[in-house]
Protein backbone atom coordinates (compact mmCIF):
# COMPACT_ATOMS: atom_id res chain seq x y z
CA UNK A 1 0.00 0.00 0.00
CA UNK A 2 1.40 3.07 -0.72
CA UNK A 3 0.44 6.54 0.40
CA UNK A 4 -0.08 10.09 -1.34
CA UNK A 5 2.66 12.74 -1.89
CA UNK A 6 1.95 16.06 0.28
CA UNK A 7 3.72 18.07 2.34
CA UNK A 8 3.16 19.63 5.97
CA UNK A 9 3.26 23.19 6.61
CA UNK A 10 6.48 24.81 7.95
CA UNK A 11 3.92 26.22 10.66
CA UNK A 12 6.87 28.00 12.40
CA UNK A 13 6.06 31.33 10.73
CA UNK A 14 2.73 30.92 12.29
CA UNK A 15 4.05 30.09 15.94
CA UNK A 16 5.99 33.22 16.92
CA UNK A 17 5.05 33.59 20.41
CA UNK A 18 5.86 29.49 20.73
CA UNK A 19 9.30 29.19 21.82
CA UNK A 20 10.49 26.45 19.93
CA UNK A 21 12.26 24.84 22.48
CA UNK A 22 9.33 23.80 23.83
CA UNK A 23 8.07 22.77 20.34
CA UNK A 24 10.57 20.48 19.94
CA UNK A 25 10.36 18.37 23.11
CA UNK A 26 6.66 17.64 22.45
CA UNK A 27 6.93 17.12 19.06
CA UNK A 28 9.95 14.44 19.90
CA UNK A 29 7.30 12.54 22.14
CA UNK A 30 4.33 13.34 20.15
CA UNK A 31 4.94 14.57 16.37
CA UNK A 32 3.40 17.31 14.78
CA UNK A 33 1.95 17.83 11.33
CA UNK A 34 -0.54 20.76 9.67
CA UNK A 35 -1.21 21.00 6.33
CA UNK A 36 -0.67 24.24 5.04
CA UNK A 37 -4.33 24.52 4.50
CA UNK A 38 -5.19 23.66 8.24
CA UNK A 39 -2.80 25.95 9.27
CA UNK A 40 -4.40 28.89 7.26
CA UNK A 41 -7.83 28.33 9.12
CA UNK A 42 -6.00 29.50 12.40
CA UNK A 43 -7.35 33.57 13.68
CA UNK A 44 -4.99 33.90 16.27
CA UNK A 45 -2.70 32.11 18.95
CA UNK A 46 -5.06 29.78 21.01
CA UNK A 47 -7.95 29.66 18.74
CA UNK A 48 -9.93 26.54 18.62
CA UNK A 49 -8.04 25.69 15.45
CA UNK A 50 -4.65 26.23 17.26
CA UNK A 51 -5.89 23.91 20.23
CA UNK A 52 -6.23 20.74 17.78
CA UNK A 53 -3.19 20.84 16.02
CA UNK A 54 -0.16 23.39 17.78
CA UNK A 55 1.93 20.88 20.12
CA UNK A 56 1.05 22.29 24.01
CA UNK A 57 3.55 21.47 26.93
CA UNK A 58 0.44 20.37 28.80
CA UNK A 59 0.56 17.06 26.17
CA UNK A 60 3.71 16.01 28.25
CA UNK A 61 2.57 15.98 31.67
CA UNK A 62 -0.42 13.76 31.25
CA UNK A 63 1.83 11.13 32.16
CA UNK A 64 -1.64 8.90 34.44
CA UNK A 65 -3.79 8.02 31.72
CA UNK A 66 -2.90 4.92 29.74
CA UNK A 67 -1.94 5.02 25.83
CA UNK A 68 -4.59 2.63 24.71
CA UNK A 69 -7.74 2.42 27.30
CA UNK A 70 -9.87 1.16 25.09
CA UNK A 71 -7.79 -2.10 24.60
CA UNK A 72 -7.38 -1.97 21.01
CA UNK A 73 -3.96 -3.88 21.12
CA UNK A 74 -5.60 -6.80 23.22
CA UNK A 75 -9.03 -7.09 20.81
CA UNK A 76 -6.78 -7.49 17.59
CA UNK A 77 -6.56 -10.98 16.41
CA UNK A 78 -4.26 -10.25 13.78
CA UNK A 79 -2.04 -7.17 13.37
CA UNK A 80 -4.18 -3.93 11.72
CA UNK A 81 -7.25 -5.39 12.64
CA UNK A 82 -9.22 -4.47 15.92
CA UNK A 83 -12.62 -6.79 16.30
CA UNK A 84 -14.55 -5.59 19.45
CA UNK A 85 -18.32 -6.09 18.16
CA UNK A 86 -19.23 -9.13 17.03
CA UNK A 87 -20.22 -8.14 13.27
CA UNK A 88 -18.34 -5.21 12.77
CA UNK A 89 -14.71 -4.52 12.38
CA UNK A 90 -12.00 -1.63 12.39
CA UNK A 91 -8.72 -1.91 9.80
CA UNK A 92 -6.03 0.41 10.42
CA UNK A 93 -5.06 0.96 6.92
CA UNK A 94 -2.76 3.86 7.16
CA UNK A 95 -1.27 5.23 9.88
CA UNK A 96 -0.43 8.46 8.83
CA UNK A 97 -2.57 12.30 9.21
CA UNK A 98 -2.32 15.10 7.41
CA UNK A 99 -2.81 16.94 10.57
CA UNK A 100 -1.30 15.53 13.67
CA UNK A 101 -4.71 16.16 16.12
CA UNK A 102 -3.10 16.57 19.58
CA UNK A 103 -6.51 14.98 21.02
CA UNK A 104 -5.99 12.26 18.67
CA UNK A 105 -7.42 8.86 20.33
CA UNK A 106 -4.57 6.77 18.35
CA UNK A 107 -1.98 8.92 19.47
CA UNK A 108 0.76 5.86 20.25
CA UNK A 109 0.41 5.16 16.43
CA UNK A 110 0.17 8.45 14.86
CA UNK A 111 3.31 9.56 12.90
CA UNK A 112 5.07 6.52 14.54
CA UNK A 113 7.71 5.79 11.97
CA UNK A 114 5.17 6.12 9.02
CA UNK A 115 4.78 2.62 8.49
CA UNK A 116 2.74 1.36 5.33
CA UNK A 117 0.61 -1.79 5.48
CA UNK A 118 2.32 -4.31 3.49
CA UNK A 119 0.22 -6.47 1.21
CA UNK A 120 1.17 -9.39 2.76
CA UNK A 121 -0.59 -7.92 6.48
CA UNK A 122 -3.55 -6.62 4.44
CA UNK A 123 -4.31 -10.23 3.03
CA UNK A 124 -4.09 -11.66 6.52
CA UNK A 125 -7.00 -9.14 7.47
CA UNK A 126 -8.67 -10.43 4.45
CA UNK A 127 -8.39 -13.78 5.29
CA UNK A 128 -9.49 -13.11 8.76
CA UNK A 129 -12.87 -11.36 7.70
CA UNK A 130 -13.41 -14.20 5.23
CA UNK A 131 -13.95 -16.47 7.62
CA UNK A 132 -15.71 -14.68 9.68
CA UNK A 133 -19.20 -14.66 8.20
CA UNK A 134 -20.36 -12.84 11.05
CA UNK A 135 -18.70 -9.82 10.15
CA UNK A 136 -21.11 -7.49 8.21
CA UNK A 137 -19.57 -3.97 8.39
CA UNK A 138 -16.03 -2.71 7.85
CA UNK A 139 -14.43 0.29 8.84
CA UNK A 140 -11.53 1.46 6.95
CA UNK A 141 -9.43 3.85 9.52
CA UNK A 142 -6.04 4.69 10.98
CA UNK A 143 -4.47 7.10 10.83
CA UNK A 144 -6.75 8.57 7.81
CA UNK A 145 -7.08 5.71 5.00
CA UNK A 146 -7.58 8.58 2.32
CA UNK A 147 -3.97 9.26 3.06
CA UNK A 148 -3.40 6.25 0.80
CA UNK A 149 -3.11 6.50 -2.95
CA UNK A 150 -5.98 5.99 -5.32
CA UNK A 151 -4.78 2.39 -6.95
CA UNK A 152 -4.17 1.19 -2.79
CA UNK A 153 -7.93 2.02 -1.76
CA UNK A 154 -9.00 0.78 -4.68
CA UNK A 155 -7.06 -2.64 -4.33
CA UNK A 156 -8.97 -2.75 -0.36
CA UNK A 157 -11.97 -2.40 -1.41
CA UNK A 158 -11.63 -4.41 -4.49
CA UNK A 159 -10.43 -7.57 -2.26
CA UNK A 160 -13.06 -6.51 0.55
CA UNK A 161 -15.86 -7.04 -2.08
CA UNK A 162 -14.82 -10.18 -2.98
CA UNK A 163 -16.76 -11.38 0.52
CA UNK A 164 -19.95 -11.65 0.26
CA UNK A 165 -20.97 -11.48 4.04
CA UNK A 166 -19.31 -8.08 4.04
CA UNK A 167 -23.10 -5.85 3.34
CA UNK A 168 -21.17 -2.07 3.88
CA UNK A 169 -17.77 -0.45 4.01
CA UNK A 170 -17.43 2.35 5.90
CA UNK A 171 -14.55 5.50 5.96
CA UNK A 172 -13.61 7.57 8.84
CA UNK A 173 -11.45 10.52 7.22
CA UNK A 174 -10.99 13.82 8.67
CA UNK A 175 -9.25 14.45 5.36
CA UNK A 176 -12.60 16.76 4.37
CA UNK A 177 -11.16 19.14 6.90
CA UNK A 178 -7.92 18.85 6.67
CA UNK A 179 -7.04 18.13 3.71
CA UNK A 180 -9.78 19.27 1.15
CA UNK A 181 -8.03 19.06 -1.89
CA UNK A 182 -7.33 15.34 -1.53
CA UNK A 183 -11.04 14.70 -2.37
CA UNK A 184 -10.87 14.66 -6.10
CA UNK A 185 -13.84 14.15 -8.43
CA UNK A 186 -12.08 11.38 -9.50
CA UNK A 187 -11.16 9.63 -5.69
CA UNK A 188 -15.70 10.06 -5.74
CA UNK A 189 -15.95 8.28 -8.92
CA UNK A 190 -13.40 5.57 -7.65
CA UNK A 191 -15.40 5.49 -3.92
CA UNK A 192 -18.42 5.25 -5.76
CA UNK A 193 -17.68 1.87 -7.65
CA UNK A 194 -18.00 0.12 -3.82
CA UNK A 195 -21.48 0.80 -2.73
CA UNK A 196 -23.18 0.88 0.05
CA UNK A 197 -20.18 2.70 1.10
CA UNK A 198 -20.54 4.93 3.89
CA UNK A 199 -17.97 7.95 4.89
CA UNK A 200 -17.43 9.39 8.50
CA UNK A 201 -15.96 12.56 8.43
CA UNK A 202 -14.62 14.49 11.75
CA UNK A 203 -15.78 18.23 11.90
CA UNK A 204 -15.18 19.22 15.53
CA UNK A 205 -16.02 23.54 14.90
CA UNK A 206 -17.78 25.78 12.69
CA UNK A 207 -14.88 27.22 11.67
CA UNK A 208 -13.54 24.18 9.57
CA UNK A 209 -17.29 24.79 7.62
CA UNK A 210 -15.21 26.35 4.64
CA UNK A 211 -15.42 26.70 0.96
CA UNK A 212 -12.68 23.84 0.01
CA UNK A 213 -14.45 21.78 2.88
CA UNK A 214 -18.10 22.42 1.66
CA UNK A 215 -16.21 21.42 -1.96
CA UNK A 216 -14.97 18.25 -0.74
CA UNK A 217 -18.09 17.31 0.93
CA UNK A 218 -20.24 17.97 -1.86
CA UNK A 219 -18.33 15.42 -3.94
CA UNK A 220 -18.68 12.86 -2.21
CA UNK A 221 -22.56 13.71 -1.16
CA UNK A 222 -23.10 13.92 -5.16
CA UNK A 223 -21.36 10.18 -5.69
CA UNK A 224 -24.45 9.04 -3.15
CA UNK A 225 -22.23 8.59 -0.24
CA UNK A 226 -23.87 8.96 2.80
CA UNK A 227 -22.09 11.30 5.03
CA UNK A 228 -22.00 11.35 8.75
CA UNK A 229 -19.52 13.04 11.58
CA UNK A 230 -18.28 12.30 14.45
CA UNK A 231 -17.17 15.45 16.58
CA UNK A 232 -14.94 15.25 19.82
CA UNK A 233 -16.09 17.13 22.94
CA UNK A 234 -13.06 19.39 23.45
CA UNK A 235 -12.27 21.73 26.43
CA UNK A 236 -11.57 25.08 25.08
CA UNK A 237 -12.45 24.61 21.51
CA UNK A 238 -16.31 23.31 21.43
CA UNK A 239 -17.53 22.95 24.62
CA UNK A 240 -19.80 25.76 24.43
CA UNK A 241 -24.11 25.13 23.48
CA UNK A 242 -23.17 27.93 20.84
CA UNK A 243 -20.51 26.34 18.82
CA UNK A 244 -22.41 22.88 18.71
CA UNK A 245 -25.28 24.37 17.80
CA UNK A 246 -23.96 26.27 14.81
CA UNK A 247 -21.98 23.30 13.96
CA UNK A 248 -24.35 20.86 14.02
CA UNK A 249 -26.73 23.13 11.95
CA UNK A 250 -23.99 24.18 9.56
CA UNK A 251 -23.11 20.22 8.73
CA UNK A 252 -26.86 19.52 8.22
CA UNK A 253 -26.34 21.95 5.00
CA UNK A 254 -23.51 20.25 3.62
CA UNK A 255 -25.50 16.71 3.70
CA UNK A 256 -23.10 15.68 6.65
CA UNK A 257 -25.62 14.54 9.40
CA UNK A 258 -24.02 14.71 12.83
CA UNK A 259 -23.76 10.79 13.77
CA UNK A 260 -21.61 10.93 17.51
CA UNK A 261 -20.45 13.42 19.89
CA UNK A 262 -17.84 11.44 21.52
CA UNK A 263 -16.86 11.88 25.38
CA UNK A 264 -12.79 12.35 25.14
CA UNK A 265 -11.14 9.08 25.58
CA UNK A 266 -8.78 9.32 28.69
CA UNK A 267 -5.41 8.72 26.30
CA UNK A 268 -2.29 9.41 27.53
CA UNK A 269 -1.14 13.08 26.75
CA UNK A 270 -4.77 14.79 26.36
CA UNK A 271 -6.04 15.16 29.35
CA UNK A 272 -6.22 19.00 29.11
CA UNK A 273 -9.02 18.52 26.67
CA UNK A 274 -10.91 16.49 29.30
CA UNK A 275 -14.49 18.05 29.68
CA UNK A 276 -16.94 16.81 32.26
CA UNK A 277 -19.74 14.42 31.20
CA UNK A 278 -21.95 16.86 32.79
CA UNK A 279 -20.98 19.10 30.06
CA UNK A 280 -21.86 16.67 27.47
CA UNK A 281 -25.10 16.29 28.40
CA UNK A 282 -25.56 19.93 29.05
CA UNK A 283 -25.25 20.43 25.30
CA UNK A 284 -27.52 17.73 24.07
CA UNK A 285 -29.74 18.87 26.35
CA UNK A 286 -29.67 22.24 24.62
CA UNK A 287 -29.60 20.93 21.18
CA UNK A 288 -32.54 18.39 21.45
CA UNK A 289 -35.73 20.29 20.58
CA UNK A 290 -33.98 23.71 19.64
CA UNK A 291 -32.63 22.72 16.22
CA UNK A 292 -33.72 20.19 13.54
CA UNK A 293 -33.62 16.48 15.08
CA UNK A 294 -31.43 15.35 11.91
CA UNK A 295 -28.63 17.83 13.74
CA UNK A 296 -28.47 15.99 17.01
CA UNK A 297 -25.52 13.12 17.69
CA UNK A 298 -25.84 10.64 20.02
CA UNK A 299 -23.09 11.77 22.94
CA UNK A 300 -21.25 8.85 23.61
CA UNK A 301 -18.33 7.44 25.71
CA UNK A 302 -16.44 4.64 25.01
CA UNK A 303 -15.91 2.61 27.78
CA UNK A 304 -11.78 1.80 29.19
CA UNK A 305 -11.27 -1.93 28.57
CA UNK A 306 -12.70 -2.37 25.60
CA UNK A 307 -16.50 -2.54 26.76
CA UNK A 308 -17.51 -0.29 24.13
CA UNK A 309 -19.55 2.77 23.21
CA UNK A 310 -22.29 3.58 25.60
CA UNK A 311 -24.90 6.35 24.34
CA UNK A 312 -25.62 8.95 27.18
CA UNK A 313 -29.23 11.12 27.59
CA UNK A 314 -30.22 13.88 29.57
CA UNK A 315 -32.20 12.57 32.21
CA UNK A 316 -35.83 13.74 31.41
CA UNK A 317 -38.20 11.36 32.71
CA UNK A 318 -39.44 9.92 35.71
CA UNK A 319 -41.11 6.94 36.16
CA UNK A 320 -43.80 5.87 38.66
CA UNK A 321 -45.67 2.94 38.43
CA UNK A 322 -47.59 3.47 34.66
CA UNK A 323 -47.32 7.38 35.12
CA UNK A 324 -44.60 9.27 33.62
CA UNK A 325 -43.24 12.95 34.46
CA UNK A 326 -41.59 14.18 31.56
CA UNK A 327 -39.54 17.24 30.94
CA UNK A 328 -40.11 19.05 27.28
CA UNK A 329 -37.33 20.68 25.93
CA UNK A 330 -38.55 24.08 26.87
CA UNK A 331 -38.24 22.76 30.06
CA UNK A 332 -42.11 22.23 31.39
CA UNK A 333 -43.02 19.33 33.16
CA UNK A 334 -45.90 16.79 31.67
CA UNK A 335 -47.91 14.06 32.46
CA UNK A 336 -47.49 10.70 30.08
CA UNK A 337 -49.62 7.34 31.48
CA UNK A 338 -48.26 4.81 30.22
CA UNK A 339 -49.94 1.04 29.79
CA UNK A 340 -49.92 -1.14 33.07
CA UNK A 341 -48.07 -3.94 33.24
CA UNK A 342 -51.25 -5.44 33.46
CA UNK A 343 -52.67 -4.12 30.10
CA UNK A 344 -49.52 -5.05 28.38
CA UNK A 345 -50.36 -8.70 29.36
C1 LIG B 1 -16.68 2.68 17.29
C2 LIG B 1 -16.25 1.36 16.92
C3 LIG B 1 -16.98 0.59 15.99
C4 LIG B 1 -18.22 1.11 15.31
O1 LIG B 1 -19.24 1.35 16.21
P1 LIG B 1 -20.63 1.93 15.70
O2 LIG B 1 -21.37 2.23 16.97
O3 LIG B 1 -21.28 0.85 14.89
O4 LIG B 1 -20.35 3.14 14.88
C5 LIG B 1 -16.54 -0.69 15.71
N1 LIG B 1 -15.44 -1.20 16.30
C6 LIG B 1 -14.72 -0.49 17.18
C7 LIG B 1 -13.52 -1.11 17.78
C8 LIG B 1 -15.08 0.81 17.52
O5 LIG B 1 -14.36 1.52 18.37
Amino acid sequence: MRYIKHTSASICNKVQSYSSDDFRLVSARYPVSVTDYYASLIKRPDDPIWKQCMPDLLELEDTAQDPDPLDESALSPVPGLIHRYPDRVVLLVSNRCPVHCRFCMRKRLVGSGDVQMSNDAFYKIVEYIAVHSEIHDVILSGGDPLMLDDASLKTILTELRTIPHVAIIRIGTRVPVTLPSRITPELSALLQEFHPLYINTHFNHPDEITPDSTTACTFLADAGIPLGNQTVLLKGVNDSLETMRCLMTGLLALRVRPYYLHQMDLVQGTAHFRTSVRKGLEIIKGLRGHISGLAIPHYVIDLAGGKGKVALLPDDVTINGSTLLIRTYTGELITYRDISEKEEE
